[in-house]
């Protein structure tokens, strides 16, 4: 846990969403009435099927779409307010699932420089930050590379680099991983935990059990409403409900309560599998 962690740096007011079409057919509510405050320096998995909102959700973070009702802050501006859309856009950065539509340019350096540039960041200091953004996802020496030529695991590290660069306060991963093999998947996972131990508030969308069980605060989403919140273990431990709404609790999770039905007595706040590892040593 940081410091000041109970600083909001977004917070959502009965946030109301509707996709409108053509101006016959009704609205689709994809968000239905979400308040949340995240608070500054945390990490935020959001979970939910498809169709639940969290993608919707994630675009009207950084200002990509407008509440139909409600209202967001994020460090404090109003999402809605235009003069401060580029605040908005600079306080919480986006990070989608296919990093082939977030790379612009023809080297990775430049592409990497491209958010700052847009910011009208001094040449020199966007030089430092490519340099570290390009260290902090551990490809520095793909600098003078094409995107084209990496894998996706690569891409995607560049696409955070680029981010990183914008100094954001708040990084949302829509789904990152998704694309990913497990190779790509778990460096993805590291550089998103380094980065949180940073002081990066992280808002992670994922399907995964096992990443959501490395954040400190678990969302479900269902249906456009927020299902369930809590810490992963106040969370996982109602594995029914986490069921009902389609999801699975964390292989941690699942071989616990087995184990708990077997006699043996394992504590409630195990969720990943480092600690069931580290709690079965313990019977060596
Ligand atoms: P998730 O990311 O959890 O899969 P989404 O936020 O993408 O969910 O979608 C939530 C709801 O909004 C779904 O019913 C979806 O069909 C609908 N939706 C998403 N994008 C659009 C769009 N551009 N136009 C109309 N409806 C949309
Ligand atoms: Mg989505």
């Amino acid at each position: 846990m940081k410091e000041n962690n109970m600083e909001p740096i977004i917070k959502i007011e009965n946030l109301i969403f509707e996709y409108r079409k053509e101006e016959e057919t009704p609205p689709v509510r994809a968000i239905d009435n979400v308040s949340l405050t995240i608070e500054k320096g945390s990490f935020t998995a959001v979970l939910g099927k498809n169709g639940s909102g969290k993608s919707t959700l994630a675009k009207n973070l950084n200002g990509l779409l407008i509440p139909t009702e409600g209202v967001i802050y994020v460090n404090g501006y109003d999402t809605a307010d235009d003069n401060h859309i580029w605040d908005v856009r600079q306080s919480a950065g986006m990070v989608f699932q296919n990093p082939d539509n977030q790379l612009v340019s023809a080297i990775v350096e430049d592409d990497v420089a491209f958010g700052p540039e847009n910011l009208g960041i001094d040449p020199a200091e966007i030089r430092r930050r490519v340099d570290k953004a390009l260290e902090d996802v551990n490809m520095g020496p793909f600098r003078g590379k094409s995107p084209h030529m990496l894998s996706g695991g690569q891409k995607q590290r560049i696409a955070i680099a680029g981010v990183v660069a914008m100094k954001p306060s708040c990084i949302i991963f829509d789904e990152p991983t998704a694309m990913l093999d497990p190779k790509g998947r778990n460096e993805i996972m590291s550089i998103i935990k380094e980065l949180h131990e940073e002081g990066i508030t992280v808002i992670l969308i994922t399907h995964f059990m096992e990443e959501a069980a490395a954040a400190d605060r678990v969302v479900i989403m269902d249906e456009g409403r927020i299902f369930l919140d809590g810490t992963p273990s106040e969370v996982f431990s109602q594995g029914d409900k986490v069921r009902s709404v389609n999801l699975d609790v964390p292989l941690a999770v699942e071989l616990a309560a087995r184990l708990r039905e077997k006699g043996i007595d394992v504590p409630q706040n195990i969720i990943s599998t480092e600690e069931m590892v580290e709690f079965i040593c313990q019977y060596e």
